[in-house]
């Protein structure tokens, strides 16, 4: 048993609307979605941010980014998408797993 929310997700201990899933990587809908499609990528392994990846993990990042705009064509977004990685308190990660945020569609905030 974890603490790790995403993990719990991964376990299926607690429900997510999945949208698609490999044997390394799980997507599902944000529960509070700041735009029409808002995903969250994450590897199925524990890395709680960005500082705790090593070169042994660079596959798995690759796959987590080539993923991307095939999920975001499947969401209907055939032109573009925003990806954004929150790695740490200081870029304002909430939670300790880390995450791709997949934004795109109606809704979309300005960046700057
Ligand atoms: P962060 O700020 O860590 O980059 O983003 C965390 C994201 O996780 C937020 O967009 C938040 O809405 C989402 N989130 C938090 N708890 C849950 C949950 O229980 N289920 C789902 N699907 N998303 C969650
Ligand atoms: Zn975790």
């Amino acid at each position: 048993m974890t603490d790790c929310l995403f993990c719990r997700i991964v376990a299926g201990e607690i429900p997510a609307e999945i949208v698609y899933e490999d044997e390394q990587i799980l997507v599902f809908k944000d529960i509070n979605p700041r735009a029409a499609v808002h995903l969250l990528a994450i590897p199925k392994i524990h890395l709680t941010c960005l500082e705790e990846i090593t070169s042994e993990h660079q596959m798995l990042i690759g796959h987590i980014m080539v993923q991307l705009p095939h999920l975001a064509r499947a969401q209907g977004l055939p032109d573009g998408f925003r990806a954004i990685i929150n790695s740490g308190p200081g870029g304002g990660q909430e939670v300790g797993h880390l995450h791709v945020h997949l934004l795109g569609g109606e809704g979309l905030p300005g960046f700057n």
